[in-house]
């Protein structure tokens, strides 16, 4: 009978698949699984599945009639050539108006193509981004839905409901078109990557520069995650520090110093390249964790470079809290970075992104968590069409109290030889950002120099074109 029918059906029953079924069947809807591999669909029916309604397909025609009209189908598979494997293995038993939901790590390109490829055979395309892992598919995702606007309605209700709360709202909103959901994942992803770098920065001057123990830095990261900083990076990091060996050493101490990668903040970085957006501090750790993998190289070198460093010498309470500022400081310039991108990316890709929605839906759920999202979201909804988050009032009086912390921190990590990249190339591109004037007046000279490139005059109007012969020669 009709209320026999699933609500929405899950293919791909790893970890996340069969998390999110699980949370979706929590949730009081009727979910209808199906997996390549048909043991593993036996295995989740007879190990976390037992005792629940879930719907268990071996092939997937059963699968689709097993799905209430439209049909919701949900990818939970890995990413790339699978995924538009699926799709067509899917496409004979779908009919128009039914909907496909890719919800993997795809690259937003993928998202866009499917989008419009699904939309001529009449199916519907959602790519979403999903975050918060394992953990986060069971219990609460972070969910960044995009693709064709029109199967939205028909999955609003689901994705809401088993998306993370905070503050009595879901972090899951409509994203905006074709790739826009897997690519605000994808710049989510790439602030991560920052976030973290920046965390480990004001670890490594706390440790290295001034010589703090492992429990008193924890203390540190305890005490910041009350204040402003409050994260969940934050709150791990202040885990991490009270690991201990059973010698009573800590774990952190003996962990190998080279830091692995997927490649997400690699996309990002090199998306900020095509869209010429000055992503600064997402790139910087990128490269952070490339020259951290270099650790052979790196221990040679300590042999022979010289530090020419003073010991730090000043108070510890103040340069903590100068830490603290640079540290926020930074991340409010990462952020409005990773907004300038998207905005960028919205104009290029013909999006129309949800700004304050975008916020809002990595408040919960996903690894870059935090109290401080809520106050980007209360910028868009000052002004919608706020042109830079640094120019909004709450940032603006946030950056102007750190500024002293923050500068007095980078001039201590350049004096104790503290290698701080993020830190210290957010201060530059604020220092750029507000400059009414940059020097590259020098540098058009020189491009017009060497190659004739012209350049244009502060006291005429903009598109005119100058040349000079530069050496007075032929
Ligand atoms: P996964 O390891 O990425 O993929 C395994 C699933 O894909 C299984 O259902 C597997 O079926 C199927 N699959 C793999 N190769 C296939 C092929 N050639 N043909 C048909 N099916 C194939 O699973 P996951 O870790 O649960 O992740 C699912 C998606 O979510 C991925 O895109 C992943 O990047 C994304 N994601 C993962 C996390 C995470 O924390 N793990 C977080 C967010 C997003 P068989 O059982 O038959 O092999």
């Amino acid at each position: 009978t009709v209320t026999q029918m699933a609500d929405i059906g899950i293919v791909g029953l790893a970890v996340m698949g069969q998390n999110l079924a699980l949370n979706i069947h929590d949730k009081g809807f009727k979910v209808a699984v199906y997996n390549r591999t048909a043991s593993k669909v036996d295995e989740f029916m007879q190990g976390p599945a037992k005792d629940s309604q879930i719907i268990a397909c071996h092939d997937l025609k059963t699968f689709a009639d097993s799905l209430q009209k439209p049909r919701r189908v949900m990818l939970m598979v890995k990413a790339g050539e699978v995924v538009d494997s699926f799709i067509q293995q899917l496409l004979p038993y779908l009919e128009k108006g039914d909907i496909i939901i890719d919800g993997g790590n795809s690259l937003f390109n993928d998202s866009d193509r499917r989008t419009h490829e699904l939309h001529k055979q009449g199916i519907l395309f959602i790519g979403s981004g999903v975050s918060g892992g394992e953990e986060g598919a069971r219990h609460g995702p972070s969910l960044m839905p995009g693709g064709n606007k029109a199967a939205w309605p028909a999955v609003k209700e689901i994705f809401q409901s088993i998306s993370a709360q905070v503050d009595g709202e879901p972090c899951c909103d409509w994203v905006g078109n074709d790739g826009a959901g897997h690519y605000v994942k994808m710049v989510h992803n790439g602030i991560e990557y920052g976030d973290m770098q920046l965390i480990c920065e004001a670890y490594q001057m706390m440790r290295e520069g001034m010589g703090m123990s492992g429990d008193e830095i924890q203390q540190v990261f305890a005490e910041w995650n009350e204040g402003v900083l409050d994260s969940y990076l934050i709150e791990i990091t202040r885990d991490i520090l009270s690991v201990k060996e059973p010698d009573g050493s800590l774990l952190i101490d003996h962990i190998l110093d080279t830091a692995g990668q997927k490649g997400t903040g690699k996309w990002t970085g090199m998306n900020a390249l095509d869209l010429g957006t000055p992503l600064t501090l997402i790139g910087e750790a990128v490269f952070a964790r490339c020259l951290s993998a270099l650790k052979d190289e790196r221990v040679t070198a300590s042999q022979v470079l010289p530090a020419k460093a003073a010991p730090f010498s000043g108070d510890k309470r103040e340069m903590i809290d100068a830490i603290r500022d640079a540290l926020y400081a930074s991340k409010i310039i990462s952020y409005a970075q990773g907004y300038m991108l998207m905005r960028e990316a919205a104009a290029t890709y013909g999006w129309e992104l949800n700004y304050g929605g975008i916020a809002m839906m990595w408040r919960g759920g996903c690894i870059i968590r935090s109290q401080f999202l809520s106050k980007i979201r209360d910028a868009f909804e000052r002004n919608p069409k706020l042109q830079n988050l640094l120019l909004d009032e709450f940032f603006i009086d946030a950056i102007t109290e750190a500024l002293p912390g923050w500068r007095k921190a980078v001039v201590q990590a350049i004096e104790i030889g503290v290698p701080v990249p993020t830190f210290s190339s957010a201060l530059s591109f604020y220092d750029g950002y507000r400059s009414k004037r940059l020097p590259a007046n020098l540098l058009q000279a020189q491009r017009d120099y060497f190659g004739a490139h012209t350049y244009e005059r502060l006291d005429k109007p903009r598109g005119e074109f100058f040349h000079t012969n530069w050496t007075g020669r032929g």
